[in-house]
């Protein structure tokens, strides 16, 4: 099969966050270490994705949002040894068909920036040029509006999803080291409220602080499953509180290669082995012992710490490829 129709299954673009997601790994992806996020009315009249990146050189403009255009990928070895997610290049033209997309742009190497506006087939059909310092602005206006089903599902979820976006974006900015992150929404008569502002620091200590806040910083402890094929799941735990039994829900943050990710299946490992403190007394006791969550059971054994820095514990079971968390 070809490369096309390999990396042809599936959507990209399901809601808000996936939206925004892409967005804001493309910035990544173009080197920026500020990213800014605007959305007007929780993001469903519009929003925007600011960098500071290398910007989108002018010989890429007409290509830009036409499916499976991406610049990121030379041939297809390579898309199987990729690591990160920015690769299909579907996200600007699946955009183009579910809203109105428009991009700002500009490189070091143009004086002027230019102003992009994109058809919902994909197609340029307007271009003229513009101030902005290099990089790039991504502008989304009424995702799913040419969509009437969605688009009123869309409307009466908007405050679900914009939820689910925070949470998201606070992953990002818990995770991206050295890129400062700023969130603002402005709803009604121009009320314009701050929902996100780090300052891009290099230690995750600082980061959690800031987005997450002391208190929280202070019940966490690190964790990190490494699945046995090379594959490392980056994330943190709160200890449990006096009752254990409670859910880590919404506020699990899993990470791959650096990047936020949806695992739900390690999200509910975590969960089921975090209402029995599992996790938190292996770490701290090194005790082994065997849980039953669900109908699957795991044996959980403390092993030696692959570098020194982190508590690894040996998570296996007859169901499943053994993990280390
Ligand atoms: P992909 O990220 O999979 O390559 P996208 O549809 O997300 O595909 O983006 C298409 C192309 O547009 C990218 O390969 C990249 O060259 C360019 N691009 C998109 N957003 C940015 C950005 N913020 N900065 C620089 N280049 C960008
Ligand atoms: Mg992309």
């Amino acid at each position: 099969k070809s490369v096309v129709h390999r990396i042809c299954a599936g959507q990209v673009i399901l809601d808000l966050s996936s939206a925004v997601k892409e967005l804001v790994e493309n910035s990544l992806d173009a080197g920026a270490t500020a990213v800014e996020i605007v959305l007007k009315d929780f993001g469903e009249d519009s929003f925007q994705v600011i960098d500071n990146g290398s910007g989108i050189s002018p010989n890429n403009f007409k290509v830009l949002a036409l499916k499976h255009h991406t610049s990121k990928l030379a041939d297809f070895p390579d898309l199987e040894s990729l690591t990160t997610f920015g690769f299909r290049g579907e996200a600007l033209s699946s955009l183009c068909a579910l809203g109105n997309l428009s991009v700002e742009t500009r490189t070091k190497n143009e004086t002027v920036a230019t102003h992009l506006t994109f058809d919902h087939s994909g197609l340029l059909v307007a271009e003229k040029k513009t101030a902005r310092q290099v990089g790039t602005t991504v502008t989304v206006k009424k995702l799913f509006s040419n969509l009437p089903v969605r688009s009123k599902e869309f409307s009466r979820n908007i405050r679900k999803e914009y939820g689910k976006l925070v949470s998201l974006l606070n992953a990002y900015a818990l995770i991206a080291k050295g890129v400062r992150f700023v969130c603002t929404n402005t709803t009604g008569k121009n009320v314009r409220s701050v929902v996100l502002k780090t300052q891009g620091s290099n230690s995750l200590k600082d980061n959690i602080i800031t987005v997450l806040g002391m208190n929280t910083f202070s019940c966490l402890e690190p964790l990190t499953i490494c699945i046995s094929d090379g594959c490392k799941v980056d994330g943190f735990i709160s200890r449990p509180g006096q009752g254990s039994g409670r859910n880590l829900g919404d506020r699990q943050y899993l990470f791959v290669n650096g990047r936020p990710v949806d695992m739900p299946k390690i999200s509910k490992l975590v969960n089921e082995l975090y209402k029995e403190s599992a996790i938190l007394q292996a770490l701290r006791e090194g005790l082994q012992q065997t849980y039953s969550p669900s109908n699957v059971s795991y044996s959980v054994n403390k092993v030696e710490k692959p570098d020194g820095k982190e508590d690894c514990i040996e998570l296996g079971s007859s169901h499943r490829k053994s993990l280390i968390i």
